[in-house]
């Protein structure tokens, strides 16, 4: 299939194909729009079956990043990478380096970071190559591990979530159902737990279920049941795809808030949980604490009062999303498109790059 009329290009500014021959570096970089800022979005490296498939993994992911920024309030448009390869095996300083040489040559159009098979160390060495990377340990305005940040965004969503549809002030006394106990979903278990909601948890490692049993008072419940969980909330923080038309039907809670990436299967599950009356609070929405911390070292000063108040702002952007998904009859995650291609279109018709204050969406 070609780019431009590939079912995943959406109107895309630029894809860069990186070939270099010498450390056998295959990448792919979608510049999705640059109207709000540089484009900015994580590097992916995956073993792709076919070439198409790494395309599509570039153009989804790149649009995502625009919609995720433009609702963050940031002054950054989207873009994505993949480096086509197995992560285990394929790694090498060589690669990195190319890589890093082909995000300089796009002059700051783009600023790469970590996603799925990459580290920080990796990006250490892109960083040798180029300065339009972020996401790094070191430096004079590194914003190290961003889960804290997405955690806390997701806890404010959860918060704002109960008060639209349970009318309740605060998660005290609440019944929480966190699936997957990582990076994110840890840290929101204690924000949940200090905020005196009780929790069930399910992860696949076991030893991580029984710490949450000890250290919040949570209430272990099998993997396969957790988001069928007699919960007022259930906060997917593992998988993607997660809601989906088997899944969907079986729910109990009324609202489903957490950070997982894609938790939908497909846009029209965005409905299907509408017409559940189940309150869907918008993936990229509510996990976007992680980017706004990343965003902070892009600023090049970073400002842990504008991360907070960033954060804390989650909470108002979702109850505008909810009023206004009631208001049109439309799911919450396709009235979140709606207003983030809204921001996009008017950054880009006013021409006020870098300045999402200044536009009224
Ligand atoms: P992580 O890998 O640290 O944690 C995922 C956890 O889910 C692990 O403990 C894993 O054992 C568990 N898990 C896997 N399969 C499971 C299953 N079937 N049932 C229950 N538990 C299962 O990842 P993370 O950084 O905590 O991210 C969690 C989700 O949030 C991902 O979807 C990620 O894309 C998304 N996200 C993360 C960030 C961030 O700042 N880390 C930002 C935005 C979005």
């Amino acid at each position: 299939m070609g780019v431009f009329n590939h079912e995943a290009f959406a109107d895309h500014e630029q894809v860069v194909f990186c070939n270099d021959e010498k450390t056998g570096l295959k990448a792919i970089i979608a510049v999705h729009s640059t109207a709000l800022g540089p484009a900015a979005g994580g590097c992916r490296m995956w073993a792709y079956s076919d070439d198409d498939l790494a395309l599509c993994d570039a153009l989804r992911l790149s649009k995502g990043m625009s919609y995720k920024n433009a609702m963050a309030g940031l002054n950054l448009g989207g873009g994505k990478a993949v480096i086509i390869g197995d992560a285990k095996t394929d790694k090498s300083e060589d690669l990195f380096r190319a890589y890093g040489r082909f995000v300089d040559s796009l002059g700051g159009k783009y600023i790469t970071a970590e996603d799925v098979g990459i580290s920080v160390s990796d990006m250490e060495v892109v960083s040798q190559e180029t300065s339009h990377v972020a996401g790094l340990n070191s430096g004079l305005a590194a914003s190290g591990d961003p889960s804290p940040f997405t955690a806390h965004g997701t806890f404010n969503g959860i918060r704002a979530a109960v008060k639209y549809r349970l009318g309740k002030n605060d998660v005290r006394g609440l019944k929480v159902a966190v699936q997957g106990l990582g990076h994110v979903g840890w840290h929101l278990c204690k924000e949940l737990h200090n905020a005196g909601a009780s929790l069930l948890v399910a992860d696949i490692n076991d030893e991580v279920v029984q710490h949450a049993v000890q250290e919040f008072g949570a209430t272990a419940v099998p993997c396969d049941q957790i988001l069928y969980s007699d919960a007022d909330v259930v906060a997917p923080c593992a998988l993607g795809a997660v809601l989906n038309e088997k899944s969907i039907p079986l729910l109990k809670a009324s609202v489903v808030a957490g950070a997982a990436n894609n938790q939908l299967a497909q846009a029209s599950d965005g409905d299907l949980l509408r017409s559940q009356n189940v309150l869907y609070a918008p993936d990229y929405v509510i996990n976007a604490g992680g980017i706004i911390n990343v965003a902070a070292e892009i600023e090049g000063n970073y400002d842990r009062k504008w991360v907070d108040s960033k954060v804390a702002a989650i909470y108002d952007v979702l109850i505008d999303i909810f009023e206004r998904a009631d208001k049109e009859n439309g799911s919450t995650s396709d009235i979140a498109d709606l207003v983030a291609q809204e921001k996009i279109n008017s950054a880009a018709k006013i021409g006020v790059k870098g300045k999402q204050d200044q536009i009224v969406a």
